[in-house]
């Protein structure tokens, strides 16, 4: 990697950052510097590898990130812009390249707008879910926020990596409008924003000419300032049901019932998977079950058959299939979509519904358990309890590739995943992993979260980190990507979208020389390089 700046040049442009943001809001001291990197980073305990910025500063206004903006380019040092900089997992509040100045937005967190009417809020990037949260309770306005576990990010930052929250899931599609300082310093407004008058910026995104949003997520084509972000409606009630069986076979119809109900709009969030073959994981703080039988057949090379399945979850009486979803809306339409699903899984013989008992929405954070309530709305830190479970205090980072929702294709990938640890001979890895369910925040798509824990251990964690390069590789060869990762492995990952010898890559490549010459913005953010750092980073 090749150094972008002199340390002259360092000194010049924090100074000039201090005298726009004044000095309170420059942090340049080794231990402000180190609240700026990856608390669960994969480098844990290997310094020369730690992704460390050089300084921070947190600027209040739009104005002021513009001068920021262009002081950076005056001098050509890097900023990487931070929301909140809660990305746990995906790479924290750290940068993709040592040596950047943090610009952290935190200061800007004005809730500019909230229409309850038209259900959309317009806020800046230091606003958090909690922030949105108790805005809408104390002004009792009947809106939910898609907050993520846990709430304490923001819709801003959650969204511009496309990030999940319970209640809409995809939370970059209820982004509605951005504001944007470009990497020359210039403000941009997306979409209808770019009228003289924005009256319908957070109702209409297209606007006229390309949508261009989806540039300025997992990217480092610009800061954004404001964006209008959807809400959804606290009225009626949240509704869970689970549909469990002692069959491997039936996880295909169950997933195919899911399906049906999800392309109907009958359910919201949902999820499937193999509660035995998952047994004895403890990804995600879950208690493992210790059946040693579970272990045994995992650790087969054909990893066991259904029949084997089959008979073990009945001996141990744990279900070998199950289906989830959530519907959500006005109690008479929510009671006939439940019997609706019902009767269509009525029809897998030996399956069994269970609905759990409906929430009254907006919900009541004393009468929710922790664990259910961001399915409601409510963000919470409480995730945070089930990571201790796990026993490391270094935290942990996502492999999560996509694939089909049927249950053939996520036999395929857990199955896949489950051979290269195998052949790695990682067998404490295989039992922390398991099997794991596929999760539907997506509507015609299956995620599948596999955490991969640090450890006070520089050689296990260097293992665990080209044990993940090797799975996200074959992961890819069946066309089962990534929608996000850590900084560590972008480029990694950028490398598997590789159809028509990188096209992709090419174009955005060419994009960030086009808008971002001097290449002060993220560079390595998703693996998108300036010209002057590619020889050395890709
Ligand atoms: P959260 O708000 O959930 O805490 P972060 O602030 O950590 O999320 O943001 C996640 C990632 O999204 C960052 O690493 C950065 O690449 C990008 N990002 C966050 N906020 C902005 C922003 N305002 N403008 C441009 N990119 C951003």
């Amino acid at each position: 990697m090749k150094a972008l700046y002199s340390d002259a040049d360092l000194k010049n442009a924090l100074q000039h950052f201090a005298s726009v943001v004044g000095g309170d809001w420059l942090f340049s001291g080794p231990d402000d510097i180190a609240t700026y990197t990856d608390a669960y980073s994969p480098f844990a305990l290997e310094p020369d590898l730690q992704l460390l910025p050089a300084a921070a500063i947190a600027p209040i206004t739009v104005e002021q990130v513009q001068q920021i903006v262009r002081i950076a380019n005056r001098y050509k040092i890097p900023l990487y812009p931070i929301s909140t900089g809660r990305n746990l997992g995906y790479g924290g509040a750290g940068p993709t390249m040592r040596g950047t100045v943090m610009l952290d937005l935190k200061r800007m967190n004005r809730i500019l707008e909230v229409n309850e009417k038209e259900a959309y809020a317009l806020v800046e990037p230091g606003v958090s879910f909690f922030d949105l949260y108790h805005h809408l309770r104390d002004h009792k306005i009947p809106l939910l926020v898609s907050t993520p576990e846990p709430g304490w990010g923001s819709p801003i930052g959650n969204a511009l990596d496309h990030g999940i929250g319970g209640i809409a899931g995809d939370n970059f599609a209820q982004i509605h409008g951005l504001e944007v300082v470009l990497p020359n310093g210039e403000l941009l407004r997306t979409g209808s924003g770019a009228s003289r008058n924005s009256y319908l910026w957070q109702n209409y995104r297209y606007g006229f000419g390309p949508h261009i949003d989806g540039i300025f997520s997992q990217s480092n084509f610009g800061i954004v300032t404001k964006a209008g972000f959807w809400l959804q409606r606290a009225i009626g009630v949240q509704q869970s049901f689970m549909v469990t069986s002692f069959k491997s076979e039936d996880l295909s119809r169950m997933t195919d019932a899911l399906q049906l109900l999800r392309s109907q709009d009958l359910i919201r969030q949902f999820g499937c998977g193999s509660p035995i073959r998952g047994a004895n994981s403890t990804v995600d703080g879950h208690i493992s079950q210790h059946i040693p039988e579970v272990s045994t057949l995992l650790k087969r090379q054909d990893g066991g058959s259904f029949e084997e399945w089959d008979a073990l979850g009945k001996r141990v009486n744990v279900p070998v299939s199950i289906a989830f979803a959530d519907m959500r809306g006005p109690k008479t339409i929510i009671d006939a979509a439940l019997q609706i699903a019902r009767d269509l899984f009525a029809g897998i013989e030996g399956a069994q519904f269970n609905a759990a008992v409906p929430v009254t929405l907006p919900a009541d954070p004393a009468e929710i358990n922790d664990e259910n309530k961001g399915n409601v709305g409510i963000p919470q830190l409480w995730g945070f309890n089930r990571l201790t479970l796990q026993g490391t205090s270094r935290g942990h980072y996502y492999l999560s590739p996509l694939c089909k929702p049927n249950a053939a294709d996520l036999f395929a990938l857990n199955d896949t995943i489950r051979r290269v640890i195998l052949d790695a001979g990682d067998m404490p890895m295989l039992e922390h992993y398991g099997w794991q369910p596929g999760l539907g925040a997506y509507p015609k798509a299956l995620m599948i979260l596999m955490d991969f824990l640090v450890y006070d251990d520089a050689k296990l964690n260097q293992r665990r980190r080209e044990l993940f390069r090797r799975i996200a590789t074959a992961c890819a060869a069946h066309g089962w990507t990534e929608y996000r990762t850590p900084a560590a492995f972008q480029s990694e990952v950028m490398d598997l979208y590789s159809f028509n010898n990188h096209a992709l890559r090419r174009f955005l490549e060419t994009l960030k020389d086009a808008i971002d010459p001097n290449g002060i913005l993220a560079p390595g953010k998703a693996g998108i390089w300036p010209k002057s750092q590619r020889s050395t980073n890709t």
